[in-house]
């Protein structure tokens, strides 16, 4: 009984430790405005960088409803015609996109995806190898169209999205500044993205052009957009995690002088770097970070992405283990090396309904070897995967108002007269969001969607929409070279 309660603690601990109170999470929100703000104040003056991407419009695929809207939407639509490409580098998945734009605003946007994983190899070879992946798999998708005698066609136009840190210099042209999610390939950091790219396309006899080169956000912005006109912000978290939005240039402090016709430009938050000391923070956390590749760096994404919260989970599952061999058996080596578990995999056992938790013993025996873990063990471990998971989903939606807040979107400004907060004139407002985690991990996104309610309140939280996206990156970035091209 005694193991079983030093089991409860480790439990209790964990659940205080991961404590997201709203209160909390408002402390969340106001940190995260005022790194916004500092962000933009200038270079260096926060963890969040705030880079900026020089889309300073945004495609638009419905009416115009009002002038105002106008000025921030590209007319391109009705002029664009033909095929354009994108490319999406930026986590598990490598992807190529082909969309037919029509010549006219249409609300279904034709295309095709094809999806492979990113052979792992690759993440840590060279960046020849890697770039020479990309275009390879780039001309044998377009080997595929038609009769396969058409690659000599005209020069095609081609988004990029690599969602990395980048200083871009231009819409077509960036700098990486560093990598995550696991990739690491030196001599590829401070180089031009682009360039890299239209070498390897070189190599391969590919007349390609690369129009844009966009960080998935804003691929998913774009097409959210184009979809919605009312769409002012884009959140990923799947591999990992990051936000844009579109800000007014005047409140770019940092780069002074910039000229776009809309007045606006979209800012690439790389939100996954954000931190706060009120972020709850844990000793699993702590250990995980300082064993990641990248210490110190990424502390958002690290309780909150994909790549990360099977980890976490198998850390505690680990001190459980330690504290009482009991209930799991004696330590198995699987349930000493990181990352065996896979978020995927956690997610299917804390959604297990089955009254005996059968696919939590399957899982626990596969990815672990730990046979015949006892029933109330089961549940320990689902409710350890519960805990995590909320964690996660609050802080990002946390995160999201954090940028209403900036944006004043929040329903915090603007009291037209009453006292109410039901007086507060709110415009509707739209979030593009998108990522593995969000899209196919249920009780993440309902406790996102609560926290929201929570922290804005029913009155605001009604104007506030989520609008998930699918492959949005890639169509987003795919139309974006079509404007900008
Ligand atoms: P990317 O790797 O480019 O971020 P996705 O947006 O498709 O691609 O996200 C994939 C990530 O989403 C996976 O690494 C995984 O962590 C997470 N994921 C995918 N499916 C699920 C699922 N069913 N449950 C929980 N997480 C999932």
């Amino acid at each position: 009984r005694r193991k079983w309660k030093k089991v409860g603690n480790v439990l209790k601990e964990l659940e205080e430790g991961c404590d997201t109170s709203v209160g909390r999470l408002r402390q969340v929100v106001d940190a995260m405005a005022v790194e916004m703000h500092a962000g933009l104040a200038s270079e260096g003056g926060s963890k969040l960088k705030m880079l900026l991407t020089y889309v300073d419009n945004l495609p638009n695929g419905c009416c115009f409803r009002n002038a105002d809207r106008f000025v921030s939407s590209l007319s391109f639509q009705r002029t664009e015609k033909g095929p354009y490409y994108a490319l999406h580098l930026g986590g598990t998945n490598f992807r190529v996109t082909r969309v037919h734009l029509s010549g006219q605003p249409s609300p279904v946007l034709e295309h095709e995806v094809e999806r492979q994983p990113v052979p792992p190899h690759l993440m840590t070879s060279t960046s020849e190898d890697l770039f020479d992946f990309i275009a390879s798999s780039l001309k044998e998708f377009i080997a595929k169209e038609g009769d396969g005698s058409n690659i000599s066609q005209d020069r095609r136009e081609l988004g990029f999205t690599f969602s990395f840190p980048m200083k871009q210099m231009s819409v077509s042209s960036g700098i990486l500044i560093k990598w995550t999610k696991g990739f690491s390939i030196v001599d590829m950091v401070g180089r031009d993205v682009v360039a890299c790219l239209q070498e390897a396309f070189v190599r391969k006899g590919l007349d390609v052009h690369v129009a844009a080169l966009v960080n998935d956000t804003v691929g998913t912005l774009a097409v959210g957009h184009y979809h919605d006109p009312d769409t002012v912000a884009a959140i990923v978290i799947g591999t990992g995690t990051n936000a844009c939005y579109l800000e007014r240039i005047d409140a770019i402090i940092k780069c002074q002088g910039l000229l776009t016709t809309s007045g606006r430009m979209v800012v690439n938050m790389e939100w996954g770097n954000f931190w706060s000391s009120h972020l709850p923070r844990t000793p699993y956390d702590i250990e995980l970070d300082a064993e990641s590749p990248n210490p110190n760096d990424q502390g958002f994404e690290k309780m909150i992405s994909g790549m990360y919260l099977g980890d976490v989970v198998r850390r505690v599952i680990l001190r459980m283990s330690l504290e009482s061999d009991m209930l799991f058996g004696p330590i198995s080596t699987k349930l000493s090396t990181p990352f065996v578990l896979r978020t995927p995999l956690m997610a299917a056992m804390h959604e297990d309904d089955s009254p005996d938790l059968i696919e939590v013993a399957r899982i626990l025996n596969d990815t672990f070897e730990i046979p015949d873990v006892p029933l109330k063990a089961r549940k320990i471990v689902v409710k350890v995967c519960d805990v995590v998971t909320r964690r996660a989903a609050r802080l990002a939606a946390a995160g999201i108002v954090g940028i209403l807040k900036k944006i004043g979107r929040d329903g915090s400004g603007g009291i037209t007269g009453g006292r109410n907060r039901s007086d507060v004139k709110m415009k509707r407002t739209v979030v593009a969001i998108e990522g593995g985690l969000y899209s196919s991990y249920t009780l993440f996104r309902e406790y996102l969607h609560e926290a929201l309610n929570e922290i804005l309140g029913e009155d605001i939280a009604k104007h506030v929409t989520l609008n998930v996206t699918e492959d949005g990156s890639g169509i987003g970035a795919a139309l974006l070279a079509a404007s900008y091209s």
